[in-house]
């Protein structure tokens, strides 16, 4: 079951953990306001109330994890979302990355491989405070040429490459914040789409995500 109350008790909690990712070196007020504002035990199970404000991963199920806050706001945070932007998720997993980035007020576009994960959310009521994420059931390698171009790409599962299909989909001036690696850590890069296509790569912290995997699971 997934606890419904957010107390004064859960903010307290909120206020400390976004005190906690200050610390490790997050700076953007919007990041950190969206955080503060994001009741993250929503995205879990009651079991994890005690928990929920750790800054760690956790089990949502099917094998996945919520991203650890500090991951979610480093992303977000590479990303410097501006209002309106359009930006295309892959992994929607438990949700919290995508509401974080609809908090900063984007539009949201998010993708999910698996459709147990994906029904959950379709069953969550709290996602229909955020009419500006849209879900899909697909396979994120494909990204969503219907919708595209995005001003912005997140990728929130550990790519073994970069997604050519997803730098077509990328605006002229867009960005894509991706962990790239095969082995258990990843290398967090932001690549932009330069005038005339040519693409600039940085390179950032490591990290540890789950697998970006192919195609669909039902
Ligand atoms: N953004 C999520 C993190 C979830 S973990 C959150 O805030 O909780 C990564 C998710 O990526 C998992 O749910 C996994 O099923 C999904 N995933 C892995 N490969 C994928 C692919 N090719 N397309 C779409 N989703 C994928």
């Amino acid at each position: 079951m997934r606890p419904t109350e957010d107390t004064y008790r859960h903010k307290g909690l909120r206020k400390k953990l976004v005190q906690g990712i200050q610390a490790k070196g997050i700076t953007d007020d919007r990041v950190l306001d969206a955080i503060l504002e994001v009741p993250r035990h929503f995205f879990l199970d009651s079991a994890f109330d005690e928990v929920a404000y750790e800054d760690r991963a956790f089990p949502i199920g099917e094998g996945q994890t919520i991203s650890q806050p500090y991951t979610v706001a480093y992303q977000s945070q590479l990303l410097e979302i501006k209002p309106f932007m359009k930006v295309l998720e892959i992994g929607t997993g438990s949700a919290y990355q995508a509401v974080v980035l609809a908090e900063m007020g984007a539009m949201v576009y998010t993708i999910e491989r698996q459709k147990k994960l994906f029904d959950s959310n379709d069953e969550f009521k709290f996602l229909k405070k955020y009419p500006t994420i849209k879900f899909f059931y697909r396979d994120g390698y494909e990204g969503l040429p219907t919708f595209a171009p995005f001003d912005r790409v997140i990728i929130t599962a550990a790519a073994p490459y970069v997604p050519p299909k997803l730098i077509e989909q990328m605006k002229v001036g867009g960005m894509m914040v991706i962990p790239v690696g095969t082995g258990d850590i990843q290398q967090m890069k932001r690549i932009t789409k330069l005038e005339g296509g040519a693409l600039k790569e940085e390179v950032f912290d490591r990290f540890s995500f789950v697998p970006m995997l192919g195609g669909r699971e039902s």
